[in-house]
């Protein structure tokens, strides 16, 4: 389950949406807000705002010091909360030790929170309104229906229980009427209820986590991790369990390829 073409479809409707905006007076802007100097998060801005300028949206780049306080970023939050011509907000975590992250993303306007920040919009998903959710569990069940998995009744198995990944991942499942497991590090007997699955969600950030003996022949694995190693970027799933899968998301080239357009469907979310 390659996610180029589920990020090609996506890219086509945010373009449309995005012309029909501007046609009609609109502005169409990504805020993306940076405390300090974290490599990861100038990297990650760098990439969305290539994507940003293919489809047309316009983008605003906020940057405070490494020193700034809590107050100073919750109000420039606010001011882009006010600001008319911003359409999302992303502020870049994991801000520097002194900022409180929760805060700022509870200072988050409701409907420009971009990546799920705001703990109302968490309860909102939480109540079954997946929109809401952040990129990359949009992204995994983007990923499923491009591909026509059957979800309804399915025993779904979520490995890892991340605000910004297992968590969400395992409601929007739940929300399609799978039957889902969410294990963690506090799990026993793990690898028996990965037999168990019909679908796997990997999300542990551990290169090659799940070996073949703990698939079940035909199960379809959605693999959400990242790890750098010797041998480059690999998932959480070893390569070998990948062959005894029906289907499976590679990596690199599988969510992340479709996460970071979900990032743009959010911003033309309500338009
Ligand atoms: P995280 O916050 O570190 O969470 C990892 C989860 O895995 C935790 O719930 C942890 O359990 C669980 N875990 C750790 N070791 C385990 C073990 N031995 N057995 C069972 N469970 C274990 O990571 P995350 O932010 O969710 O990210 C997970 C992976 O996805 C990372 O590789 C990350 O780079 C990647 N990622 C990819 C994208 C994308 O766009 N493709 C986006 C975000 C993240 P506890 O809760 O008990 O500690």
């Amino acid at each position: 389950m390659s996610g180029r073409p589920v990020a090609d479809a996506y890219k086509e409707k945010i373009k449309e949406k995005v012309e029909a905006a501007q046609k009609a007076g609109k502005k169409v802007t990504l805020a993306v807000l940076t405390v300090g100097q974290d490599p990861a998060s100038f990297v990650y801005r760098k990439r969305l705002l290539k994507m940003t300028e293919s489809l047309g949206i316009e983008s605003r780049c906020v940057e405070l010091p490494e020193a700034a306080s809590t107050a100073e970023v919750i109000a420039a939050v606010g001011e882009l909360n006010e600001d008319t011509d911003v359409t999302g907000i992303l502020p870049m975590m994991p801000m520097p030790k002194q900022v409180d992250g929760e805060a700022v993303g509870t200072a988050l306007a409701q409907e420009k929170d971009m990546d799920c920040l705001n703990p109302v919009n968490g309860g909102a998903l939480l109540m079954g309104q997946g929109r809401w959710a952040a990129c990359t569990p949009r992204a995994c069940m983007a990923i499923l229906k491009f591909y026509n998995i059957p979800l309804d009744g399915k025993h779904a198995v979520v490995l890892g229980r991340s605000n910004v990944v297992g968590k969400p991942v395992a409601l929007l499942l739940l929300q399609e009427n799978c039957t889902v497991t969410v294990c963690h590090s506090h799990t026993n007997n793990l690898p028996d209820i990965l037999r168990q699955a019909d679908i796997i969600v990997a999300a542990v950030g551990k290169a090659g986590f799940v070996t073949p003996d703990m698939v079940k022949p035909g199960a379809v694995i959605v693999d959400v991790g990242i790890n750098v190693t010797e041998n480059g970027i690999v998932g959480d799933v070893a390569r070998s369990a990948t062959e005894k899968a029906s289907a499976f998301t590679p990596v690199p080239g599988g969510v992340g390829v479709v996460s970071n357009v979900m990032m743009m469907d959010a911003v033309v979310r309500d338009l």
